[in-house]
């Protein structure tokens, strides 16, 4: 007689809390929304770290107006009908529960244009519930606006960390998705001033280059379904490991010791491509360590790769000439 059943309110807040922790969580949803829409480019602005105001802009294929009201229920996706579809998976999303859960927690505006309709249409939420739906004239495409994140959940709130960490965590998340998709045109904004402006590019190098402001070498190789490439900093830096499988961004800590034994002081970007059922998909969005099926083969690929270099590739020198 003592056991109730919580009311849904409660139940949405606190799950909620458990896909959205910070802003930087937020962002990183909104950015594979917007990926997975195949936008061509996407536009981040934060004000107060994004503890005040984010914004996630794209030019992708838009919301259907009769999917918008949808979109915030919980569970709802387009990208999956069934279980077995998170086998042939090969967008970032799938759950249908990230704008549920930072509708619950915030106030957000959701603003989009469906590529075959010739207007655009605005719908604003409370706390989960919609307070309006109106046309809106815009180009193609979608905005997500989150306002004052956890303002109705004040712990959570105050758990938040300092402006400028969750600014630092923000960027740091952006440029991990404009190395994971050269192909797209990223631009960040905080506080009025322009953290990145990354024009699209075809070439992972360029891209990578742009970002990190040094010159790197790229090495290639493909076997048994896995497509390994290693791009690793000409001069010596402090030496960061990057890990992406199938264009996302994770970690592994055995990979990435096994990498920088071998790249030393240099920084090591490694894309991985493998078939959907290499990875657990049916992965917590919280949880970036992933394990890997083929752990092993691909410690064998990464060793090929640098056969004959015992430590940090000895056969460039200081000025990154290779000889
Ligand atoms: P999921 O990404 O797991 O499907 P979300 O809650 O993140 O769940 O999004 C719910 C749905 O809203 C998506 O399946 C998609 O149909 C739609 N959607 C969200 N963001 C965008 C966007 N930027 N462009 C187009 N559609 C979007
Ligand atoms: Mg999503």
């Amino acid at each position: 007689m003592f056991v109730k059943e919580l009311p849904e309110e409660v139940r949405f807040k606190i799950s909620a809390g458990e896909v959205i922790e910070s802003p930087a969580d937020c962002v990183k949803e909104l950015i594979e929304n917007s990926l997975d829409a195949k936008a061509k480019r996407i536009e981040i602005e934060v004000i107060k770290g994004g503890k005040h105001y984010i914004s996630v802009k794209d030019d992708g294929v838009g919301i259907h107006p009769e999917d918008l009201p949808k979109v915030i229920l919980p569970f709802h996706t387009s990208k999956i009908e069934r279980f077995e579809d998170l086998l042939s998976l090969n967008t970032y999303g799938f759950r249908g529960e990230a704008l549920h859960a930072i509708a619950q927690v915030s106030r957000m505006v959701i603003s989009s244009r469906f590529y075959q309709e010739d207007r655009g249409y605005e719908m604003r939420l409370e706390e989960g519930k919609v307070v309006h739906i109106r046309e809106k004239g815009m180009a193609v495409g979608t905005r997500v606006e989150v306002f004052d994140l956890f303002y109705n959940l004040p712990v959570r709130r105050n758990l938040l960390k300092k402006e400028d960490t969750e600014r630092a965590k923000i960027l740091r998340l952006v440029r991990d998705y404009a190395m994971a998709r050269p192909e797209v045109s990223f631009k960040l904004i905080a506080e009025g001033r322009e953290l990145l402006n990354l024009p699209s590019t075809q070439s992972a190098r360029d891209r990578l280059e742009e970002i990190y402001k040094t010159k790197f070498e790229e090495r290639e190789i493909e076997r048994d379904g896995l497509h390994l490439r290693v791009f690793v900093s000409l001069s010596q830096k402090k030496g960061e490991v990057k890990l992406f499988v199938n264009s996302r961004p994770v970690q592994n800590k055995s990979l990435t010791e096994y990498i920088k034994r071998t790249v030393g002081r240099r920084i090591a970007v490694c894309l991985l491509e493998v078939p959907p059922f290499v990875v657990d998909a049916n992965i917590h969005p919280k949880k970036l360590e992933v394990k890997l099926q083929k752990e092993g083969n691909i410690k064998e690929l990464f060793r090929e790769l640098f056969k004959g270099h015992k430590t940090h590739i000895p056969s460039l020198n200081q000025e990154g000439h290779p000889y």
